[in-house]
């Protein structure tokens, strides 16, 4: 696939990654597991320490907890859901580029030179990236070795905790419908797979514009033997 087909099949993914879509939740969990650093015991033992609970770590946590293991988990950084306005869709670059001692995000040099953001708050990168969700391309879980079936099953796993289809407004539509009259073909329509094309993808933005984190993957855990800390 030639360069520029390849630039068109990212604008067309990433355009519509970012319409309302339908919700699964609308209002913030409350993780009665999660505690300040200074509430700690002086202490305790855990089977499984994870350092970070961005989109790697809560799920692991979460599932770790379910299988008989004690978990505690560590982050650095703070809650979305102390001021869930900060990562509604229409702040996602105010917070992106917030520099304040508190921001969420955090700017970052790479030892290339190129500059970033990374994540300081639960929920990781999810807490503050563009939102747009696809599954892995099957050549890739040959590679890594992964079971079709299993990756499925955790692909629905996550998608029924933060993934909307996206609801397309006008202009959006016109972009679409640019991009096929372009030949971007063929037209998948709404689909998850990670294909060639033009297609609507999914988003960890609901219709009302409020974001979901892989935080809310920690719905899943075992509130028993999972700890979660803010340091
Ligand atoms: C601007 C931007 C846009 C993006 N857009 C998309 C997108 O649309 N779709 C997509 O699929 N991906 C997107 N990504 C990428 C995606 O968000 C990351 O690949 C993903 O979040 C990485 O997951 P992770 O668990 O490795 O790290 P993260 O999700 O970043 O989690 C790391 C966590 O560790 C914590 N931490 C770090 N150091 C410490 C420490 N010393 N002690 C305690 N805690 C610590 C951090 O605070 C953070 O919560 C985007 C990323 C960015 C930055």
């Amino acid at each position: 696939m030639g360069l520029k087909w390849r630039f068109l099949t990212l604008v067309s993914v990433v355009v519509f990654a970012n319409f309302h879509g339908h919700n699964h939740a609308d209002e913030a969990p409350n993780y009665s597991f999660i505690q300040e650093a200074t509430s700690d015991p002086q202490v305790s033992f855990y089977d499984y320490i994870i350092i970070g609970r961005g989109a790697a770590g809560c799920p692991l946590a979460a599932t770790l907890s379910t299988r008989d293991a004690k978990v505690l988990v560590l982050e650095r950084g703070g809650s979305p859901y102390s001021n869930t306005t900060k990562i509604r869709m229409e702040n996602f670059i105010t917070t992106l580029i917030d520099r304040s001692p508190d921001s969420f995000s955090q700017a970052l040099v790479s030892e290339d030179g190129v500059p970033g953001k990374r994540a300081r708050l639960l929920g990781g990168g999810t807490a503050i990236n563009v939102g747009f969700y696809l599954r892995g391309e099957t050549s890739f879980l040959e590679l890594i070795g992964l079971d079709e079936a299993f990756a499925r099953e955790s692909y629905e796993w996550v998608e029924k905790k933060l993934v909307n289809k996206p609801v397309s407004l006008e202009w959006q539509s016109a972009v679409r419908n640019g991009l096929l009259e372009a030949g971007v073909l063929p037209d998948n329509g709404f689909t998850y797979a990670h294909i060639n094309g033009t297609k609507t993808s999914g988003t960890v933005f609901d219709r009302k514009g409020n974001r979901h984190t892989a935080a809310d993957l920690l719905g899943y855990a075992d509130p028993r033997r999972i700890r979660m800390e803010i340091l």
